[in-house]
């Protein structure tokens, strides 16, 4: 991973300043990961990581923690398109997952421990993982407590954040900035 950003974006909190957090080349650093806010039948945040060509994929009501310890329930939705991590804008009302979505945050990740095929990490029901975003920073980890067949509808997650520093809580999602573009939910919806 690049860090030469890293001043940059310690001496920032981009939940707050509508300063760009700066990208990491696409390809370099290892896979992505995306965190989009959705403000949708309920809002929520999906938790999206690549894995291969796809981009696996969590709802998570109350976002990802900032805080060690604090477990952030993760319910599985279908796999996304890697470009999907660009997608901001307004689902017309009426269509799949309709209402407003910003990039809240992105970067690269790097599975920790022994993991090499991160894919059949997720099939057994655990992956280890550092972030390396503009905002989430440090190890997390994701466990299945229920479910788990294909097609199963009751299968869900845990996402706990397992190292490193509780800079900042989950924001407030309405006040939340986009990475991308520094704008909130309302504003994207405004522009739309
Ligand atoms: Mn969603």
């Amino acid at each position: 991973m690049s860090e030469r950003l890293r001043e940059y974006r310690d001496k920032r909190d981009f939940a707050r300043t509508r300063e760009p957090a700066g990208q990491d080349a696409r390809g370099a650093g290892g896979p992505r990961f995306v965190v989009q806010i959705h403000d949708a039948r309920t809002l929520h945040f999906d938790f999206r990581l690549q894995v291969g060509d796809v981009l696996k994929s969590w709802s998570v009501p109350k976002g990802p923690s900032a805080r060690p310890k604090d477990k952030r329930l993760a319910v599985p939705t279908e796999d996304h398109p890697l470009e999907y991590e660009d997608f901001e804008g307004v689902i017309p009302a009426g269509e799949y997952g309709g209402g407003t979505v910003i990039v809240w945050d992105r970067g690269t990740y790097e599975p920790l421990g022994a993991e090499r095929d991160v894919g059949e990490a997720l099939r057994r029901g655990h992956l280890s993982f550092r972030l390396r975003g503009g905002k989430l920073r440090g190890s997390y980890a994701l466990t299945r407590f229920r479910g788990g067949r294909p097609g199963d509808e009751e299968e869900a997650w845990l996402l706990v954040k397992s190292g490193g520093r509780a800079h900042r809580d989950t924001p407030d999602p309405r006040r939340a900035r986009s990475v991308r573009t520094g704008r909130t939910l309302g504003q994207v919806a405004a522009d739309a």
